[in-house]
C-alpha cells in the first residue's frame, strides 16, 4: 500500500524508525488464548490497518472505530504497553480477536490481503453512504488499488459503473477487462460535460492534487462524493460547486471492522479479490521501488 510507502519515507513526519511495514494482512490462525471462542487454529484470518481502539469514545460506541483518536495502528503504531508495532511484513503477528477478521476460504490469499485496506477503503463508504444500490450509477475517479477494487464493488453491486482517469491509455483496463460501462478522460471537457448529472455517487481516489469541480458537476441533484485518496495539496471546493444541486462532499478513511467483515463476506460471496502481483520477500526493496514509480499493476504481494 502507498500509506507503507509514505511511513517509510517519513513522508508524514511520523516514522517509528526501524519499521515493519504491512497493513493488508492475510495469515493462517497458528494459536488462540484460552477466551477466544470465534477463531481456531488452521483457519484463514485478516488484520487491517489497526489492531486495537479504545472501545469507550464515541467513534467507538457508534462502531466507527476507524475514527478512534487513540487507535493503534497495525505497523508503526504505539501500542498499549508503548511497543512500536510491527506490521504484517514480519513472520509472525498477535493480534487481539476482535481485531481479526475471517477471510473466506473461497478467496486466494494473495488476492484478499488487499481487501483488508483498500477493499474496505472503498466499500466501507460505498455502504455507509447508500451508493451501493443495484441500477444507481457510480463514478470511480482514479483507476489505481483502489479505484479498482470500487469499479469490482460496484459491478457486484449490480451498479452501473463509470470509471474517470486523466489517462487515456486506461479506457481499455477499465471497461475490457474490469467490466466498467463507460470511461470518461478527466482532461476532456466534451467527454465530462455529456456526462454531467447523470451520476448518484462517486468515489474520488485520487491522491494527486486535481480539481474536484468538474467531478462534482457530474453528479446527479443531491448526489454524493467521496474522497478516500489524500492529495497533500488542499482540493479546491467552491461553495457553488455544491450548493447548486444540494450536492455533497465527505471523507472516508478505511473502514470499521463490522465494515470490513462485511466486505470479505460479500467478496467471498461474490467471488472478488484484488488484481495484484505476488513477490518474494527478498525482492520487498526492488517492489517498494517500483511502488514509488507507480510500476505495479494495482498490488505487490
Ligand atoms: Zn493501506
Ligand atoms: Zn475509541
Amino acid at each position: 500500500c502507498h500509506t507503507d510507502l509514505h511511513i517509510i519515507k517519513n513522508d508524514w513526519g511520523n516514522a517509528l524508525y526501524p519499521i515493519v511495514p504491512g497493513h493488508e494482512i492475510v495469515g493462517v490462525v497458528t494459536g488462540v488464548g484460552s477466551g477466544v471462542k470465534n477463531f481456531k487454529a488452521g483457519e484463514t484470518v485478516g488484520v487491517g490497518y489497526f489492531i486495537d481502539t479504545c472501545r469507550t469514545c464515541y467513534s467507538c460506541s457508534k462502531g466507527y472505530e476507524n475514527y478512534c483518536p487513540t487507535m493503534v495502528l497495525t505497523s508503526n503504531g504505539v501500542d498499549r504497553d508503548g511497543a512500536t508495532t510491527q506490521g504484517g511484513f514480519s513472520d509472525v503477528l498477535v493480534v487481539n480477536k476482535d481485531y481479526v477478521l475471517h477471510v473466506p476460504d473461497s478467496l486466494s490469499l494473495a488476492g484478499a490481503a488487499p481487501l483488508l485496506c483498500a477493499g474496505v477503503t472503498v466499500y466501507g463508504p460505498m455502504v455507509q453512504y447508500g451508493i451501493n444500490a443495484p441500477g444507481k450509477h457510480l463514478g470511480v475517479v482514479g483507476l489505481g488499488g483502489l479505484g479498482h477494487m470500487a469499479v469490482k464493488f460496484g459491478k457486484a453491486f449490480g451498479m452501473t459503473v463509470t470509471v474517470i482517469s486523466s489517462s487515456p491509455r486506461k479506457r481499455e483496463e477499465a471497461v475490457e477487462r474490469l467490466g466498467a460501462d463507460a470511461f470518461l478522460v478527466s482532461q476532456d471537457p466534451d467527454q465530462m460535460k455529456a456526462a454531467a448529472g447523470t451520476m448518484d455517487g462517486i468515489i474520488d481516489t485520487v491522491s494527486a492534487f486535481h480539481p474536484i469541480v468538474p467531478l462534482l458537476d457530474l453528479l446527479k441533484p443531491m448526489g454524493q462524493m467521496v474522497v478516500v485518496g489524500a492529495p497533500s495539496k488542499p482540493l479546491e471546493l467552491p461553495a457553488f460547486a455544491i450548493i447548486g444541486g444540494g450536492k455533497r462532499l465527505a471523507g472516508s478513511g478505511t473502514g470499521s471492522v463490522a465494515d470490513c467483515q462485511a466486505m470479505l463476506d460479500f467478496a467471498g460471496k461474490h467471488g472478488i479479490t484484488a488484481d495484484v502481483e505476488v513477490v518474494k520477500m527478498d525482492y520487498v526493496n526492488t517492489a517498494i521501488e517500483r511502488l514509488e514509480k507507480n510500476d505495479v499493476t494495482y498490488r505487490f504481494v
